[in-house]
């Protein structure tokens, strides 16, 4: 594998250990707790995105009890993020039943059974590794278009004229914002982390040769959106 265009880039991977961060970012999470490796378990039903339909797929062939929680996500040196999730608790043992795009093996999960799934999607949780302002804003505005996703863009609902009038300068703020951020994600990774292109071989061994080449592409495609959305 190895780097194929901006579009391909993968910042976010699993984490490589349960380190500190890890640890005090799932106490604000659910402080009873712990997170842990799981395996994932890839059945011909699984579909990306789809953990709730998955689990319910899976109990019925299998048995086993749902079990809530968050995936824990980690950009090396600059960011975690806990994406809400949907696990199998059989017997004493958690696997994940929901294929990833980067085909992880195994996935850091923290159960939190107290939180309730009603069908709104829910906005992933993140928490800064390092004290920078591309980061604090790269937050404030993923929030912000997650609060506006929810109000407008419902499953079914046609976005209406009111909705678009607030989420296109959203994009515009969003692309304002995501390109410092990625050339970031870059900057901090170090050469025994994974790969940014979601292959799981080292950094070293993989795609830093292109480093060069991956930022000039970032900022030519920064070049490239800007004029269509005025
Ligand atoms: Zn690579």
């Amino acid at each position: 594998m190895g780097y194929q265009g901006v579009e391909k880039l993968s910042f976010t991977n699993k984490p490589k250990c349960i380190s500190n961060d890890v640890l005090e970012f799932c106490k604000q999470i659910n402080s009873d707790s712990n997170p842990r490796f799981i395996d994932v378990r890839n059945e011909e039903f699984g579909k990306e995105g789809e953990c709730f339909e998955n689990v319910k797929n899976f109990i019925k062939k299998y048995g086993g009890k749902e079990l809530i929680g968050w995936a824990i996500w980690e950009i090396p040196q600059v960011m975690l993020e806990a994406e809400f999730h949907c696990a199998v608790k059989m017997k004493d043992k958690i696997i994940d039943v929901t294929p990833r795009i980067n085909n992880e093996k195994q996935i850091v999960f923290i159960p939190d059974p107290q939180k309730k799934y009603t069908g709104q999607s829910i906005d992933n949780l993140r928490y800064p590794i390092i004290n920078s302002k591309v980061v604090k804003d790269f937050i404030k505005i993923s929030e912000e278009n997650a609060l506006l996703q929810n109000k407008y863009c419902k499953p079914g609902d046609p976005l209406n004229n009111i909705g678009k009038n607030e989420l296109i300068p959203m994009q515009e703020k969003i692309l304002e914002i995501y390109t410092p951020f990625q050339l970031l994600c870059i900057k901090k990774r170090k050469n025994n982390d994974y790969c940014i292109c979601g292959s799981y071989e080292k950094y070293r061994k993989c795609c830093m040769d292109k480093k060069i080449c991956i930022i000039n592409d970032i900022l030519e495609m920064k070049r490239q959106i800007q004029p269509r959305m005025k």
